[in-house]
């Protein structure tokens, strides 16, 4: 069990990739909280995940709210005496070309994807500090690193965390805390469901693996960074991408 006795809080945690980050965690020995938006979908994700691992549970948290996720970080470091893993996986897409893009949709996408991980990471931090010890995750996107077209605000809000994850290993690197970024490339998940199949068939041309990824891959990868086997990584944004990007 690679994360034995570790606590671990994965924000939008009750589906798509966050998800099956939880359930790789759990699967490894680690108390998992998933931080998401629907009561229903919380409560589902957590029933499967005891079977995995007892003690996983989950609250309504929108990480754009701060005093909200400083509230429930209070209470879950009240409850388990301590936090050592933490995922900053919620994100958004509000596609337009950007002479199309409502400030609203800049906004959100920001708000959610960035502001998110900030919030979170801000309040966490002042536990693992305590601890002298944590793991930050940040899923960023190859479209942080590539931009891509219709894509401006989520563009920028990965790339931001990309920026944010570097400082944030920084300054916390001298209280042993590690903080990295993964950047997914193609997933098949629900927010990549609405694609129609030429839109899959002209990314898949462009991938060197030929084919979109799946939650799973990401997931293994969070489990080797969140795990004592990447002790001297820190800093770092690796893609699982199929080759996309190199
Ligand atoms: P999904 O849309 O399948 O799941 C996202 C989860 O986050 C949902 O449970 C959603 O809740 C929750 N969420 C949304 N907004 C908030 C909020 N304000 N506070 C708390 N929770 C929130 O997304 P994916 O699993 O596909 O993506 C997960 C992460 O991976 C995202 O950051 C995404 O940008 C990134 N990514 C995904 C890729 C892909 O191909 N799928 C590629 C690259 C990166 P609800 O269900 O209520 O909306």
């Amino acid at each position: 069990m690679r994360l034995e006795n570790k606590v671990a809080v994965i924000t939008g945690g009750a589906r798509g990739i966050g998800y099956s980050i939880a359930e790789k965690f759990a699967s490894e020995g680690a108390k998992v909280v998933i931080l998401d938006l629907n009561q229903d979908s919380i409560d589902k994700a957590v029933a499967k995940l005891n079977k995995l691992q007892e003690d996983a549970t989950g609250y309504i948290a929108d990480v754009t709210n701060s005093q909200q996720i400083t509230d429930i970080f209070k209470q879950i470091y009240k409850r388990f005496k301590q936090i050592d893993i933490l995922v900053n996986n919620a994100g958004i897409t509000k596609d337009n070309l950007m002479m199309r893009m409502k400030e609203e949709d800049w906004d959100a996408v920001i708000n959610v994807n960035l502001k998110g991980t900030f919030n979170c990471t801000q309040k966490v931090s002042r536990y693992m500090m305590k601890q002298k010890n944590g793991v930050i995750l940040n899923i960023a996107s190859v479209i942080g690193i590539m931009g891509n077209a219709g894509q401006a605000n989520y563009a920028a809000s990965k790339g931001g965390i990309i920026a944010l994850t570097k400082s944030t290993a920084k300054e916390f690197a001298s209280r042993n805390i590690r903080a990295n970024a993964i950047a997914p490339g193609f997933i098949k998940t629900e927010m990549t469901d609405n694609l129609s199949q030429e839109v899959i068939d002209k990314y898949a041309e462009v991938i060197p693996l030929n084919r979109m990824g799946t939650p799973h891959d990401v997931a293994n990868l969070c489990l080797f960074l969140a795990s004592e086997e990447a002790n001297y990584i820190t800093g770092q944004t690796i893609c699982v991408d199929g080759g996309l990007v190199m």
